[in-house]
């Protein structure tokens, strides 16, 4: 199911023809889709409703629009925040701090006081450290955390370097080795309720073979903690799952998914939190952009759009691809490079690809930016955060204004 398709030659947002969004708002604009957002988040639940006891943490780093988290939030989604300014995302959209987890590899001392005052429900530890300075915080406060220690199973999850996490090397989590004699350690700190472990082996994973060796490893050390004594009441699985970002790029199903989790951790016992970012948000939004000039190449000519890698960075970050579409294509075809404005030869959406043919002035959207596209966005070339729209049925409301720094207003 698609909620951006043509609608009498016209693209649309659900039933809005996305010229409409472009004359009321200007290019480039993020265009979310409210009945897709709802759709995967439903979707997503209900796939894990084979499993016995979970909690839903949406990671609001995918998305952080206010809107977009008040909707998931009524999905019955907590946040998985990584720092202070998504806790505050999360509960001023309405989110209960105690839906809150609190990951992040670098959690300042600050960030770790407020959290704990606001009342949040797990903190990823990622170091035994750490955990010692979060114990001696609650014991400040007169309160206690509940946290769970972050694990690096050693996984390769075969995603693109810069987007995996899991491996001997990366930065996040604690050798899978050391984890149960530091368990033990803290376990013991006043203050600190340790109720399990976590993992995160990577995003836009395509396979679940990884996945299921890391949830493998995890068994067997919740296991291990067990025969050590401890009550391992948790485990948080992570995030993770791929999309099609292509028109033939295959993935896993929820349900392919939902089985595998409940096939791996039948004997577990435990509650399981899941943090889905891309996989509920990454399809339910396009970035909407206006030609500027079609440019004379060396090979082929330049498609020169008015969006840039500070609005969409992926494809500058992690070569990724994102498909472009003309809004209302002509029904020929070229073969051109997709470039923005921005002064680096990295701003670049695509290399010689087959598009829809289009000219100055056209628009056109980049899909599957509902993941990790406003939510990267930088003023870099001291352009303005782009708007964001949040279409729902035949309306559309902005749930970001355009942005720009008020030192580079001209
Ligand atoms: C980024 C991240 C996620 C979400 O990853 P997706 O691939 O978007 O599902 C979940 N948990 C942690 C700890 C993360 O860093």
């Amino acid at each position: 199911m698609t909620y951006f398709s043509p609608r009498d030659g016209v693209l649309c947002a659900e039933r809005v023809p996305l010229p409409v969004i472009a004359e009321a708002v200007g290019t480039p604009v993020h265009v979310y889709s409210a009945a897709a957002l709802r759709d995967a988040a439903q979707r997503f639940r209900a796939a894990l409703s084979i499993l016995p006891r979970v909690r839903v943490a949406f990671a609001v780093k995918a998305n952080p629009n206010g809107a977009v988290l008040h909707l998931l939030g009524g999905c019955g989604f907590g946040a998985d925040i990584v720092s202070g300014g998504e806790m505050r995302r999360a509960l001023d959209a309405g989110i209960a701090a105690s839906d809150i987890v609190f990951s992040g590899v670098g959690k300042t001392d600050r960030e770790l006081a407020d959290a704990l005052i606001a009342g949040a429900g797990q903190f990823n530890l990622e170091l035994e450290e750490e955990g010692q300075v979060l114990a001696a915080l609650a014991r400040a406060q007169g309160r206690r955390a509940t946290a769970v220690l972050r694990v690096n199973p050693d996984v390769d999850g075969g995603t693109h370097a810069k987007i995996s996490t899991g491996r001997r090397g990366n930065k996040f989590g604690v050798a899978i080795a050391d984890v149960p004699a530091m368990y033990d350690r803290l376990s013991r700190l006043d203050g600190l309720d340790l109720v399990g472990v976590a993992l995160h082996i990577g995003s836009q994973l395509r396979d679940l073979a990884p996945l299921e060796e890391a949830y493998d490893r995890i068994g067997q050390l919740v296991a291990d903690l067990r025969a050590r004594g401890h009550v391992v009441g948790r485990v948080d699985l992570g995030g993770g799952l791929g999309i099609p970002y292509r028109a033939d790029d295959v993935v896993p199903t929820l349900d392919a998914y939902a089985a595998m989790v409940a096939r791996v951790t039948r004997d577990w016992d435990v509650e399981l939190t899941f943090e889905p970012g891309r996989v509920v948000a990454g399809l339910a939004g396009v970035l909407l952009t206006r030609v500027i000039w079609v440019k004379p190449g060396a090979d082929h000519p330049f498609v020169i759009v008015d969006a840039a890698m500070n609005d969409l960075a992926r494809p500058a970050l992690y070569d990724a691809f994102h498909r472009f579409e003309a809004v209302i294509p002509d029904g020929e075809r070229m073969v051109a490079t997709i470039a923005g404005p921005v002064c680096e030869s990295g701003d670049v959406f695509a290399v010689a690809r087959d598009i829809d043919r289009v000219r100055r002035g056209d628009l056109a959207v980049l899909h599957a930016t509902g993941a990790y596209g406003a939510a990267m966005a930088s003023t870099y070339n001291c352009r303005a955060l782009s708007p964001q729209v949040l279409v729902d049925g035949d309306r559309f409301e902005i749930v970001a204004d355009r942005y720009l720094p008020e030192e580079f207003a001209a």
